[in-house]
C-alpha cells in the first residue's frame, strides 16, 4: 500500500510533536511514525523519569539529615523502591499519554506505529506501507552506547532504559562512566541505600567541565560514600553466582570489585544505523550522526534531521530548539540558526550544576585567540546566606566576562538552586548585555542570585588553566 503526504516525521522525540502541530496548522498533511514509546528518551527513559527519581532520592537524603534541622524522625527511614518506581512511572506515563493523544487527535495527522526505513529520498517504509512526501523530518534520537568489554555480553547489565524497570535496591551498583548519566544515577542510588562505585577511564569526572567543577563534584559524591575510581578502565566482566566481577586496571595495576548490578553509562549513539539512510543518500559522520547545516538541512534537499541524531545538542531543549529553528525557517520566513544558541545545560546531582556558555578553559582559549582580556569571578556557596539557611553550602559559582565591553562569556553555578539561577545569567547573555546590567540590578533577598552582583564586583584577570 502507498500513501502520499506533504511531510513525514520519523520518531516522536522532543522536536516531532510540535513540528507535526505546526505543519498541520499550516495546512500540511503529515504522517508521524513511532516504533517505540511516544515521547522518546526524555519522557520515557531520560530527563523526566530520572529527575522524578532524583526528587525521591533528595527526600530520602533530607529525611536522613532531618536532625540537622531540629527535626526528629521516630524510627528508621525506609526507602520503598516499588513506590519510588510507581511515582516515576505515573509522572512519565502522564507525559507519554499526553504526547500520544496530542498526535492522535491532531487533524490532518496520521500516526503510524512501526519502524521506519528509507526506500528513497522521498519514500519511507513502515510495516508493509510505503509513504511518500516532499519533506521528511528525522527525529530518531539515540540510545546507550555499549563498549566492547570482554565478558559484557555474557552478563546481565543495565542501561538508562532498563534502569527504569528497577523496583528494588541493588546491593552494590557498579557504574561504568563518570559523566552526566552515571553521576545522576550514582548519587540517586547511593541515597536510596545502595553501595555505589563509579568507574571512569579519564583523570576526572565529567571531563567537559573545568577541573575545579569536576573536583567539587567528586567531593560531593565521595562525602556521601560513592566510591569514585578515576583513570580506571574496566577490562573484563564475569558472573560469579549473585555477583558481577568487575576487573579493573588503574595505571597498569589490576584490581577487582564485586558488584550486584552493573549500569553501563558510557555515552550515547544515534539511532541512525537501522534507517537505511543510504537509500535516501543522507550523509552521516563516522559515528553515525546525520550531517546537517546551520538550519538543520541534511545533504539531501527536502530532508532535515532534528534532535540527538544530528549531534548538535544532546539535550531535550536543543531538540526542541531544533524544531523552533526548522519551523521558523520553513513556515515563518525567519532564518533562525543553530549557531544563534548559547550552550546551556544542567547536571542534576544535588546540589545541581547549571552551566551556560564557555568554561574557564574555553574563555582562556578565547582570550588567547582574540587578544581580549578575560576576567573571572568566583564565589563559594559557604558565603551565600540562602545556602546556609537551607543547610546546603556545598559548591561554588563562577563567571567569565570580557574586560572591555563586559560581554559575559560563560558561567557555572554548582550549588543549591544552580539549575534555575543559571538562567539569570543566560538571559543576559542572549540579550547581549554587559555583566554590569546584572551587577546594577537590585536582586531579591535572600537568594543565591543576590550574590551574583557581589561576585561580579570582585572580578580578577583570568589566569592560565592548571
Ligand atoms: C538518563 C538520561 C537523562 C537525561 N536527562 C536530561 C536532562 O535532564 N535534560 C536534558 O535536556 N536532556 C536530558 N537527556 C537527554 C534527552 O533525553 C535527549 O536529548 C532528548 O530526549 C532529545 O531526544 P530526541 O528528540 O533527539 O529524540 P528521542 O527523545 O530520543 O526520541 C526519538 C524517538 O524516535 C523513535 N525512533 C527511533 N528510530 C526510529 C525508527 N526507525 N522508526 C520510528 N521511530 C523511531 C524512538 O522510538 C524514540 O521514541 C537525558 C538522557 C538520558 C539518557
Amino acid at each position: 500500500m502507498s500513501s502520499s503526504y506533504d511531510a513525514i516525521i520519523i520518531g516522536t522525540g522532543q522536536a516531532a510533536p510540535s513540528m507535526a502541530g505546526r505543519l498541520t496548522a499550516a495546512g500540511r498533511k503529515v504522517a508521524v511514525i513511532e516504533r517505540g514509546k511516544f515521547g522518546g528518551t526524555c519522557i520515557n527513559t531520560g530527563c523526566i523519569p530520572t529527575k522524578t527519581m532524583v526528587a525521591s532520592a533528595y527526600a530520602a537524603h533530607m529525611a536522613h539529615r532531618a536532625a540537622d534541622f531540629g527535626i526528629q524522625i521516630a524510627g528508621e527511614v525506609i526507602v520503598n523502591m516499588k513506590q519510588v518506581k510507581a511515582r516515576k512511572d505515573q509522572i512519565s506515563s502522564q507525559s507519554r499519554t499526553g504526547v500520544e493523544s496530542y498526535l492522535n487527535s491532531m487533524g490532518n495527522c496520521t500516526v503510524y506505529r512501526g519502524h521506519a526505513r528509507f526506500l528513497s529520498h522521498r519514500e519511507v517504509q513502515v510495516n508493509s506501507e510505503t509513504l511518500a512526501a516532499e519533506s521528511i523530518f528525522i527525529n530518531v534520537g539515540g540510545r546507550a552506547s555499549i563498549p566492547g568489554i570482554a565478558g559484557l555480553e555474557q552478563i546481565e547489565y543495565l542501561t538508562n532504559s532498563s534502569m527504569m524497570e528497577v523496583d528494588f535496591l541493588p546491593r552494590h551498583l557498579v557504574i561504568l562512566g563518570g559523566s552526566y548519566i552515571g553521576l545522576e544515577f550514582g548519587q540517586m542510588f547511593r541515597r536510596f541505600g545502595s553501595e555505589v562505585t563509579i568507574v571512569e577511564m579519564g583523570p576526572r569526572l565529567i571531563a567537559r567541565e573545568d577541573e575545579d567543577v569536576s573536583a567539587a563534584i567528586r567531593e560531593i559524591l565521595e562525602r556521601e560514600g560513592v566510591d569514585v575510581r578515576l583513570k580506571t578502565q574496566c577490562v573484563r566482566l564475569a558472573k560469579d553466582r549473585d555477583d558481577i566481577i568487575v576487573s579493573l586496571e588503574t595505571d597498569g595495576q589490576r584490581s577487582e570489585i564485586r558488584g550486584s548490578h552493573l549500569l553501563v553509562a558510557a555515552g550515547r549513539r544515534p539511532n541512525t544505523d537501522d534507517l537505511d539512510l543510504g537509500k535516501a543518500g543522507v550523509a552521516t559522520d563516522a559515528r553515525g550522526y546525520i550531517l546537517v547545516d546551520d538550519q538543520l538541512r541534511t545533504n539531501i534537499a527536502g530532508i532535515w534531521a532534528l534532535g540527538d541524531c544530528n549531534g548538535k545538542g544532546g539535550f531535550t531543549h536543543t531538540s526542541y530548539n531544533d524544531f523552533e529553528i526548522v519551523a521558523a525557517n520553513l513556515l515563518k520566513g525567519d532564518s533562525r540558526r543553530v549557531s544563534d544558541r548559547i550552550l546551556a545545560y544542567n547536571l542534576y546531582i544535588d546540589p545541581p550544576l547549571g552551566r551556560a556558555g564557555m568554561t574557564e578553559r574555553d574563555a582562556w582559549a578565547h582570550s588567547k585567540q582574540t587578544g581580549k582580556q578575560v576576567l573571572v569571578g568566583n564565589w563559594p556557596m559557604t558565603r551565600v546566606g540562602r545556602a546556609k539557611e537551607k543547610g546546603e553550602t556545598l559548591g561554588f559559582m563562577k563567571i567569565m566576562v570580557e574586560a572591555e565591553g563586559g560581554r559575559i562569556l560563560g558561567a557555572a553555578i554548582l550549588g543549591t538552586g544552580g539549575d534555575e539561577v543559571i538562567h539569570s545569567v543566560l538571559d543576559v547573555m542572549y540579550a547581549k548585555s554587559p555583566y554590569t546590567v546584572i551587577q546594577r540590578a537590585m536582586h531579591i533577598h535572600p537568594t543565591v542570585s543576590e550574590l551574583i552582583p557581589t561576585m561580579l564586583g570582585e572580578l580578577k584577570p583570568l589566569g592560565a588553566p592548571a
